[in-house]
This record gives structure tokens, C-alpha cells and sequence, in this order.
């Protein structure tokens, strides 16, 4: 076991500060990667708040992980000493379960071991996240960065990017298809960029009319107020796919009433109740609400080598380590285009 500097939520609610993180030693099928950047998801401050239940703290957030291989371990094959890597929202499963066995780690009937606010398999020991200078973790939950892309842009991709592509994929999104992204932040300016590289006509679909722009920007051909009532209606039963980013509870009707005959929304933001889903909406004309988590890792790899493929990567704003409790206002605020990413040469001292 060795300790690494990192960044902790002592309890729920409270602020970030410094704290030392253990790691363990380098086991043989393990790599050791020096953190370089770790993308700032909604879900880093739902969980430091207690949004979704109790969690385990000190939490050391960060499921946005890239960084430069210091070491591995001797049954090593996937990467060598200075090899870019990235690891993402899981760092173990049960790698037996009927999921794991279709690469779905991420659905892992008997225990995924989160990143962070989570334990490992021994369903004791707690995992610590991304805000911090090194992680070790095995090599299966590790995936391959290409040189050709801005490493910082390509944080977000472990998260927000395998988080939009993997219901895209799942749903055969392409062309010929109208889809709609709901919530242009983090999750959803990927959103558009895969739907967009995967042929099909995207809209913007947005609380925020001064970010019309941007998503013209980021590849949307279309984009959607959804303050707008007499657009919305406008727009009823024209949509085959609709991505729901919106990281709250909220009213699901007025976005049903966008699908046409067989058309599916898939919520990848909302983890709470949500009240008031009226039925009739679902059956007339046939819909479906599905959700999605994640995406496993040999996915992760695919998403990764398409971003290399396509030149995809996020919109970031870098900002220092120090500042985490002030870009978590801002987030709260939706006050970020379109994700933060942590500069782990600024952690102090
Ligand atoms: P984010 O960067 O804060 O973006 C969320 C966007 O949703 C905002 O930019 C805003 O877009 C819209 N929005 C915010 N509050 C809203 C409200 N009250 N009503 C309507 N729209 C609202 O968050 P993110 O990092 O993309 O994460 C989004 C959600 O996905 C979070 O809940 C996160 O925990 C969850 N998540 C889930 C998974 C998964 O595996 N399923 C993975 C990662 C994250 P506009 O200004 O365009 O309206
Ligand atoms: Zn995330
Ligand atoms: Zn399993």
C-alpha cells in the first residue's frame, strides 16, 4: 500500500479538501497510471451530496480518469510504461455473472466495484476516485487512448462520452432517423457528436435558448426550446430516439409526446422517483421508456477507437484542483461548456 495526494469530501454535503488516498501495490495483472486530467460529471457532485443515498466517505470523486502508465504488472499484456490510459466509472466485477460474460460489467449481477463510492470485489474495502495524482487498477478496466487526440478533451470520454454512445449503439441509431438529445451539458454535447457521426438528423433539445449556437456547433442540425410549449407541439410524434440527459426529476410528458409510432426515450440522467408518467401517453401511439448506465469496457475500447477514428472529443474548461468546490457551484448553476476537467499538476503539494 502506498498514499498519493488526492481531493476528499470528508462527509455529505461538506467541502472538498485535501486528503491522502491509499493505493495498493502493483499486483500482476494491474497497472499503475499517474493521473494527468479527470473529468468533473454531475454524478461526482450528486454522490459528494448524498443524492442518491448514503455514500462512503471520505469520497475521493472522479470516474473521468486519463493518465501516462508508470508501471504494470508482470502479466501485463494490453500496455506498457508510458502508454496513454484511461479508466472510467468501474474498476472490478464479478467477471463470471451472465453479464460480465457479455462484456456488460457494468450490469454485474453480483457486485460492479464503482470507481469511487464503491468497494472493491471483497465488498469491503473502499475505492477512492480520480481527484487524485495516481490510481492502480486491473488492466481489463483500463482501455487505450490514441495519441492522435488532445488527452485532456479525451477525459470526459470515460463517462459522458460511453454514457451517450452506448444506448446510440444499442438502439441502432443512424441515418434515416430523427433524434433528439435532451440537456446540452456533459453528457448531452456528446450525445450530439456520436448521434451526429452516426448519420442520423440530431435536434437540440434544450431548457436554454442561449446555447442554440453551440449545439449548431457541436453537429446538431436542429435545435428545440423546451420552454417553448407551442414548439413542442409542434414538434409532437416526429421523433424515433430521444436521449434524456436532464440530471433531475422531472416532467416526462411533454418529451413522450415528441415520439412518434415506436419511437424510445432512454434515460441515462435521472436516477430518482419520477411522478406523474401518464400511461395513455406510453400506449398511444406505442412507445417505450428504457434507461441505460454506462457502458462495459470492451464497448469503453470501442467508443474510444471510434472517437480516434471520427477526431471526437469533448468540449472542455480546464480549471486547477483547488478550485473544485467553486466549479461545483458553477455546475449546479449550468454554468459549463460543456465539461471540466481537473489539471492534476495543479493538485497542491
Ligand atoms: P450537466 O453537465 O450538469 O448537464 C445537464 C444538462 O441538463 C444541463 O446542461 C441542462 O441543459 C439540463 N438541465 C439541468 N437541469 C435541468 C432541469 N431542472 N430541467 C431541465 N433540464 C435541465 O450534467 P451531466 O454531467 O451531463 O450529467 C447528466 C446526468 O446524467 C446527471 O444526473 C448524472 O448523474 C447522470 N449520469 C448518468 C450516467 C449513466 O450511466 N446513466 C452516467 C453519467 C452521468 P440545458 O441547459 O440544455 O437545458
Ligand atoms: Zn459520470
Ligand atoms: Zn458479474
Amino acid at each position: 500500500m502506498f498514499e498519493v495526494r488526492g481531493f476528499a469530501a470528508p462527509q455529505a454535503n461538506a467541502p472538498l479538501a485535501p486528503f491522502k488516498v491509499p493505493r495498493r501495490d502493483v499486483g500482476p495483472n494491474d497497472v499503475h497510471i499517474e493521473i494527468l486530467y479527470s473529468g468533473v460529471c454531475h454524478s461526482d457532485l450528486h454522490q459528494a451530496r448524498d443524492d442518491w443515498g448514503p455514500g462512503i466517505f471520505p469520497m475521493v470523486p472522479g470516474h473521468e480518469i486519463v493518465g501516462r502508465v508508470k508501471a504494470v504488472g508482470a502479466g501485463v499484456t494490453k500496455f506498457k510504461v508510458g502508454d496513454y490510459a484511461g479508466v472510467g466509472c468501474m474498476v472490478d466485477s464479478c467477471r463470471e455473472c451472465e453479464s460480465c460474460k457479455r462484456d456488460l460489467e457494468q450490469y454485474c449481477l453480483t457486485h460492479t466495484s464503482f470507481t469511487y463510492n464503491g468497494t472493491e470485489q471483497d465488498k469491503t474495502t473502499p475505492t477512492y476516485g480520480g481527484y487524485s495524482t495516481d490510481i492502480v487498477v486491473q488492466e481489463r478496466f483500463a482501455v487505450k487512448i490514441s495519441e492522435k487526440l488532445d488527452l485532456k478533451a479525451t477525459a470526459p470520454l470515460l463517462c459522458a462520452g460511453i454514457t451517450t454512445y452506448s444506448p446510440l449503439r444499442h438502439w441502432n441509431v443512424g441515418p434515416g432517423q430523427k433524434v433528439g438529445v435532451v440537456g446540452l451539458g456533459g453528457l448531452g454535447h456528446m450525445g450530439v457528436k456520436f448521434a451526429k457521426a452516426m448519420g442520423a438528423h440530431v435536434t437540440m433539445i434544450t431548457t436554454s435558448a442561449a446555447k442554440g449556437d453551440d449545439a449548431k456547433r457541436l453537429g446538431a442540425d436542429a435545435v428545440l426550446l423546451s420552454t417553448d410549449a407551442e414548439a413542442m407541439k409542434a414538434a409532437a410524434s416526429s421523433f424515433d430516439f430521444l436521449l434524456n440527459t436532464i440530471p433531475v426529476s422531472h416532467d416526462l410528458n411533454p418529451y413522450i409526446n415528441l415520439l412518434r409510432l415506436d419511437g424510445t426515450m432512454v434515460l441515462v440522467g435521472v436516477l430518482t422517483p419520477i411522478d406523474g408518467m401518464i400511461g395513455g401517453a406510453l400506449m398511444l401511439p406505442r412507445r417505450t421508456i428504457a434507461g441505460s448506465a454506462i457502458g462495459g469496457m470492451a464497448e469503453t475500447q470501442e467508443m474510444m477507437d471510434f472517437c480516434a477514428e471520427h477526431g471526437i472529443v469533448s468540449d472542455i474548461e480546464v480549471v486547477d484542483m483547488a478550485s473544485i468546490n467553486e466549479t461545483y457551484k458553477r455546475l449546479v448553476k449550468n454554468d459549463v461548456r460543456y465539461r471540466f476537467v481537473i489539471d492534476m499538476a495543479t493538485m497542491p503539494a
